[in-house]
């Protein structure tokens, strides 16, 4: 058949459903609906849509006529006047009769849920399902839930599968079979049909172990599929973010191995049409069950999650794995629906889609390979599309409609889903029915549009992206490299002063904190007298140093970036064994020393050049390096901070002098490897690990050394700002201090906070490395309206993280960095026994590493020292306020203010704590850890710092003294360009 006279099939077929819709409308977008006249505002600009569809979000949630009358004013009372006519009445209620407001509201949002939300649990579904089954469609259930953040809440919603299949399978007993819904040309098919979302079923999905998450989902997954396939139910396993495709697929394709379920379940599997991998997968797919000798269906759609996937992607610096462009997704849609019909001994097709021009090609496609228009089922969302559906149905098709099941608030995420297909701009929906667009150009073939020319990637700096290691690819370079690393620990490093290797004051050996009978590290140590001696050095080196050209220092730091990403998971393995940290967290600490290396390379670049002049004078701004600079560096992001400081200090042309923590040792000697490699000479970059007390404090006191960079505690800190304010004898210039310190960082959670994403967060932001990030999150502060659902729920699911060796992928949480850090834990534990209510303590591994699990600890009164002190470790002090004023009070009231975070769905709130919640980086609605060059300058003030942005712009004026330099450029009465 040609081309042409394929799209001439599709389009007679694509007319004859155009001709049995005739004009009708589905319910959605008639005006006399709650949802139609919702949808018909929101369509009329992207400011108003975000703002209504934000308030249906938060509305469920409120616990009160008073809360929903705020919100309703906050997100409407702008312009009240674009919305219906009852609406604007309700809006103007609020301040008057709160109730009126609220009631209102809330029975819109009702109203809407319904309308594509079948029912609030199985039992009362039922009717509706059988009404559907009367009007022509079958039906497949999917059941909505809260996102399921603890193993608890995972088992709640696999019980009420179980559930599910049973009642509606006793319902489907009674009902009677219909020829159209239940059979196809070669058989019966399943009257009862479940979708199973993965993610809701095992709660600690961690990408860079799917071993692990296989096993849970499969363990949780067998009672389901036992059930379904004594009840002869159906189960399809749907498909949501990418991250989870290649686990949904394993997991789908082990379980229908297995001899138990081998050829006696009925299941099948979807498959999204915008990513670029399908066609793959589906190969793949096919493959798998022709060697199986089993028919699985294939339930293709378009893919719902396409807004999240760009935007992570965008986020992240990943390839974006969707198609960017409508009309390419749409294409790969037909040629993955004719594969598929080819394959007809396997695969038992379901087509997901309301695009005419879609349905119309998959018909066109069934009937040119032979089979009856029966052969294939069309799915559609419940609510959605009525229209569309009844014409199919006269037309003699096989329609099965989506019906999700669940209670109004867990299901709002759905809900508004759906709100935003429906008004979306290239909705295929509102394009047929809103804007009347031609059925001709409705039925235009999708790979005829031309595709858009790609986006081009702006150019200057970018952060390094983080590794997928969702990606399998990923997984094994970084399971080989922990091997090869490993096997290399013996080795033992020299130091160096200069070009001279020197036997140095002993030695200093780095052990891993997971066990700490292995070795990771052996260097040489430095003394007072190689600090002294180092520092001549570095004085001899600065004027070359200082006057080489910024191109060809920037040059050799934007080298070393590029020699540390290709060694990153060489660098990321070596944190793991040396400091404990997981795999994400390793590779985000390398990709942050990239990315300060770059930043800071093109941001010297930038500096200086001609100020305001005015005619006949010429300015010059001039950046010139103070000299010998000491970088002095904790070892909880042993890479990313030590080469931040330093790379900083290199570029602005100062000689570094690196003394990295005694714990951070081995990774600190690769950093100044690659420096070298990188070209930086060794006069100009030394290294000198050694104990902090003696090098540190030597070089601090150095009347030479004119720029400390220091980061690490507070107690130190303090130590070191006081002694470089002293002026030591022969000492020529004033020496400049940077000094990032300590935090005791607060998270506020207001009334209406969505729970979902906030306890995720929290529990990242407060145990994530065990707790020791700077910006880690450690006191909580609550109101009383979600106090008691937040803190079960955070209990939940701190229980559920998984605690031990984080060489191993699976594993949450790793080892502190010591025994004292062990140890100051165990007396802060001791303290809060005594002063709070201790509600979760997880033991530790008795395994020999220095290991402590996290806990929790509520009615923390804010003046005590758990909530006034940096512990650095995972504790967390959940703290009661009794109004927003007062929980910024407390959240203010520590010596430090490094970072802080809120969790809140009230604009009016969210613009009050940006102001008057004090610290040098403030989160909204997002964890308080993970800053990123670039985007999120670090640094806070108070005790926490002396206000430096590390990874901003201004960040290495530190480094530098600036000059201007004024000319007078008149001669006898002439100046040039006058
Ligand atoms: P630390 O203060 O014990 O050590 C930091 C560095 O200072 C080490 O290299 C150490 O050897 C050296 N040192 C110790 N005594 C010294 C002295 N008398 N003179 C000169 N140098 C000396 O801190 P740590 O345990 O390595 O790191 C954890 C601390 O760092 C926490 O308080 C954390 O909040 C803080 N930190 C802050 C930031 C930030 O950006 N604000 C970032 C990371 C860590």
């Amino acid at each position: 058949m040609t081309e042409g006279s394929r799209q001439q099939a599709i389009e007679r077929i694509g007319h004859e459903i155009f001709a049995r819709m005739a004009d009708a409308k589905p319910a959605v977008f008639s005006t006399a609906s709650a949802t139609g006249a919702l949808l018909d505002r929101a369509m009329r600009g992207e400011d108003l849509k975000a703002r209504l569809f934000r308030l249906v979000d938060v509305l469920p949630s409120l616990r009160s006529g008073a809360e929903v009358a705020r919100h309703v004013a906050e997100y409407l009372g702008r312009d009240a006047a674009e919305l219906p006519a009852i609406a604007q009445w309700a809006v103007r209620a609020g301040p008057r009769v709160p109730w009126v407001t609220a009631a209102l509201s809330r029975f819109g949002v009702r109203k809407m849920a319904e309308a594509f939300i079948v029912a609030a649990e199985p039992r009362k579904a039922l009717p509706e399902l059988g009404r559907i089954r009367e009007a022509g469609s079958a039906f497949t259930v999917d059941l909505l839930g809260e996102a399921a953040v603890s193993e608890k809440e995972s088992g709640v919603y696999a019980a009420r599968y179980l559930d599910l299949i049973d009642t509606l399978a006793e319902a489907a007993a009674g009902w009677k079979r219909e020829e159209q819904l239940d059979t196809d040309d070669r058989g019966a098919i399943p009257v009862v049909n479940v979708s199973v979302k993965i993610s809701a079923l095992y709660s600690q999905i961690l990408p860079a172990a799917p071993e692990a998450s296989l096993d849970r989902l499969t363990a949780r997954m067998r009672p389901l599929l036992r059930r379904a396939r004594d009840r002869g139910v159906f189960v399809n396993f749907d498909m949501e973010m990418r991250s989870l495709k290649d686990l949904t697929l394993t997991l789908f394709k082990q379980l229908l191995e297995d001899d138990e379920f081998r050829g006696t379940l009925r299941a099948g599997i979807a498959m999204q049409a915008y990513l670029k991998e399908t066609p793959a997968d589906l190969e793949e797919l096919i493959g798998w069950a022709q060697k199986q000798d089993t028919r699985v269906t294939v339930r293709l759609v378009k893919g719902a999650y396409w807004d999240t996937e760009i935007l992570q992607a965008r986020q992240r610096n990943w390839p974006v794995p969707v198609f960017e462009c409508k009309e390419e997704t749409d294409a790969a849609y037909e040629r993955l629906a004719a594969r598929m019909l080819d394959c007809p001994e396997v695969i038992d097709c379901a087509f997901g889609t309301h695009n005419i021009r879609s349905i119309a090609a998959c018909m066109q496609a069934c009937r040119a390979r032979g089979y009856p228009d029966n052969r294939i089922e069309f799915q559609m969302l419940y609510g959605m599309a009525e229209p569309v559906k009844r014409a199919l149905i006269e037309m003699g098709c096989r329609i099965r409609e989506y019906c999700p099941i669940g209670e109004t608030l867990p299901g709002m995420a759905y809900l508004v889903r759906r709100l935003l297909e429906n008004t979306s701009n290239e909705g295929f929906l509102r394009a047929t029915f809103e804007e009347g667009v031609s059925a001709a150009d409705l039925l235009r073939d999708p790979a005829e549009v031309e595709s858009a020319a790609p986006a081009v990637p702006p150019s200057g700096f970018a952060n390094e992206p983080h590794s997928d290691f969702s990606r399998s690819e990923f997984r094994s370079a970084m399971r080989k490299v922990l091997q090869d690393v490993r096997a290399g620990f013996a080795r033992s490093t020299p130091l160096r002063i200069g070009n001279r290797e020197v036997k140095g004051a002993g030695e200093i050996v780095s052990r891993n904190p997971a066990n700490p009978e292995e070795i990771v590290a052996r260097v040489a140590a430095a003394g007072s007298v190689e600090a002294e001696e180092a520092v001549e050095v570095a004085v001899s080196a600065f004027a070359m140093w200082r006057d080489a050209a910024v191109d060809a220092r920037a040059g050799m730091i934007e080298r070393a970036a590029d020699l540390m990403s290709g060694r990153r998971f060489e660098l990321a393995a070596t944190e793991v064994f040396e400091v404990g940290k997981t795999w994400p967290e390793a590779d985000a600490d390398v990709c942050e020393a990239i990315d300060f290396c770059r930043y800071y390379a093109e941001q010297i670049r930038r500096l200086g050049g001609a100020g305001d002049g005015v005619p006949g004078e010429e300015i010059r701004h001039v950046f010139q390096a103070r000299g010998v600079a000491a970088v002095i560096a904790p070892w909880n992001f042993p890479l990313a901070i030590l080469c931040g400081m330093t790379t900083a200090a290199l570029v602005a042309g100062n000689p570094v002098i690196m003394k990295p923590s005694a714990e951070s040792v081995g990774i600190a000697s690769l950093l100044a490897d690659i420096l070298w490699e990188a070209g930086v000479p060794r006069e100009v970059l030394q290294c000198l690990p050694g104990h902090g007390g003696e090098v540190g404090a030597a070089l601090v006191e150095h009347r030479d050394v004119s720029v400390i960079a220091f980061t690490g505690s507070r107690e130190v800190g303090l130590k070191i700002w006081e002694a470089a304010g002293r002026t030591w004898p022969g000492q020529a210039q004033l020496k400049k201090v940077v000094c990032e310190m300590g935090g005791k960082n607060a998270v506020i959670v207001d009334d209406d906070a969505d729970l979902d994403e906030a306890v995720p967060g929290i529990v990242a932001s407060a145990f994530g490395y065990g707790g020791q990030k700077c910006s880690a999150l450690s006191r909580l502060i609550v109101f009383p309206g979600p106090r008691e659902k937040l803190i079960a729920r955070l209990v939940e699911a701190t229980g559920c993280l998984r605690i031990g060796d984080p060489s191993d992928p699976s594993v949450a949480l790793g080892p502190l960095i010591n025994k004292a850090a062990v140890e100051r834990v165990r007396r802060y534990v001791e303290i809060g026994r005594r002063e709070a209510k201790l509600v979760f303590e997880m033991a530790a591994p008795e395994t020999g590493g220095w290991f402590a699990g996290p806990v929790i600890f509520r009615d923390v009164s804010p003046g005590s020292a758990l909530a006034q002190e940096e512990i650095f470790g995972p504790v967390l002090s959940v703290i009661d306020a009794a109004d927003l004023d007062e929980a910024i009070r407390i959240a203010n009231d520590t010596p430090y203010a490094l970072t802080g975070g809120l969790y809140s769905r009230s604009p009016e709130r969210i613009a009050h704590v940006r102001e008057a919640f004090r610290v040098g980086n403030l989160y909204i609605n997002r964890g308080i850890t993970g800053a990123l060059v670039g985007r999120h300058p670090f640094g806070g003030f108070g005790m926490s710092g002396s206000g430096t942005k590390a990874g901003g712009a201004e960040y290495l004026h530190h480094f530098l003294f600036p000059r201007v330099v004024a000319e007078n450029v008149v001669r006898r009465g002439f100046a040039p360009g006058v």
